[in-house]
């Protein structure tokens, strides 16, 4: 049976969501053990074996939470050779990108980013090009650094039974001195909202706002959904660019996408056209967002989204 390594950068008592799709899709890959880029406590450990692992590899002494994603790495690195896995999966974040790319570089292999789906035979699909192309891809060299994006594994209904935490493996690090490390940090206020790249449900607002997110908001804590914009809208500074989606901003793939004010430039669909569900709201019938909703409406977004929102409301009543 292969061996998978899922990697989790942030163990927590709770695993998010999408560190459970990488830990199922990795189960019905082969044989999983997780690599924990940080502490976990015992209650981390069990839920992490509930959702699917095997075993755990850490770092002996622990990680440096200052030394930015070096440790990580070294800690990767050292968990491939030591089980000889076929494949590794990580997030799809910033921080998996990283490491997949810096550990592949050190392990000779390759890496498939902003993966969806991978088979049996380690055949990846992903789509390129802004969307415009779903390709299949497999890495032909080496362990398969592969990110996968959320939202994109079906997770069982049910949570599995609760189960005794599996063994950790505690590896040698070596020499790993980072050059560089974090001298501050300073927390963001929290919206209170889902994250934006891992969220069920997205409401995003571009230029058609006018500078006003206040129904895109309601719109988004209504359905308790993340809040998206278009570059054009966080350009303006009308919202934080955290919020923006498309090629140069975060890209999502939520069960529903409801787009507002946007046009729907490619640089924008790259972001969002893998979403299950688009509903796009825009006052121009021509508008080429409406070549890829699902449902289009033709309207004024300071109409349609408070009477959606009040409708939503009076069925959660
Ligand atoms: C290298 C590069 C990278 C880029 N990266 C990104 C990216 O990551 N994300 C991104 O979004 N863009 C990106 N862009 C910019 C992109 O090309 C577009 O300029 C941008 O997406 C346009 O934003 P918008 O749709 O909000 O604005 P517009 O194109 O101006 O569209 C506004 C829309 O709102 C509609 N509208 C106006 N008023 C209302 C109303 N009251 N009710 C309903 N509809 C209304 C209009 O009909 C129009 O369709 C990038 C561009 C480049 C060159």
């Amino acid at each position: 049976m292969s061996n998978i390594l899922v990697y989790i950068h942030a163990p927590a008592p709770v695993p998010t969501k999408s560190q459970r799709e990488l830990l199922a899709l990795a189960a019905s890959l082969g044989e999983v053990h997780a690599v924990l880029g940080g502490p976990a406590d015992p209650i981390a450990l069990e839920a992490l074996t509930s959702a699917g692992a095997n075993g755990f590899y850490t770092a002996a002494g622990g990680i440096d939470p200052a030394a930015l994603l070096s440790p990580a790495v070294c800690l990767l690195t050292a968990a491939v050779r030591e089980s000889a896995a076929t494949a590794v999966l990580l997030p799809n974040s910033i921080e998996g990108r990283e490491i997949a790319a810096r550990a592949a570089v050190r392990l000779d292999s390759g890496v498939i980013t902003d993966a969806i789906e991978v088979d049996a035979e380690l055949l990846v699909t992903k789509s390129v090009l802004a969307g415009s192309y779903t390709v299949k891809a497999q890495v032909t060299r080496g362990p398969a650094l592969i990110t996968l994006k959320p939202n994109s594994v079906q997770l069982p209904a049910h949570e599995t039974a609760s189960a005794a935490a599996a063994p950790v493996r505690e590896l040698e690090l070596g020499d790993n001195a980072p050059a560089a490390r974090i001298t501050g940090t300073r927390p963001r206020t929290s919206s209170g909202r889902p994250a934006l790249a891992e969220a069920r449900f997205v409401v995003a607002g571009g230029r058609g706002v006018d500078g006003d997110f206040s129904a895109v908001e309601d719109l988004a804590d209504a359905l308790g959904a993340a809040v998206g914009a278009s570059r054009a809208a966080t350009d303006a500074g009308w919202i934080d660019h955290s919020a923006q989606v498309g090629q140069t901003g975060t890209t999502v793939s939520p069960q529903l996408y409801i787009s507002a004010g946007i046009s729907g430039a490619i640089q924008q669909k790259a972001g969002m056209q893998s979403a299950k569900t688009i509903i796009a709201i825009n006052k121009d019938p021509d508008a080429p967002v409406f070549e890829i909703a699902d449902l289009g409406i033709v309207g004024d977004l300071t109409q349609v989204l408070p009477q959606a929102a009040a409708e939503i409301r009076r069925r959660k009543a």
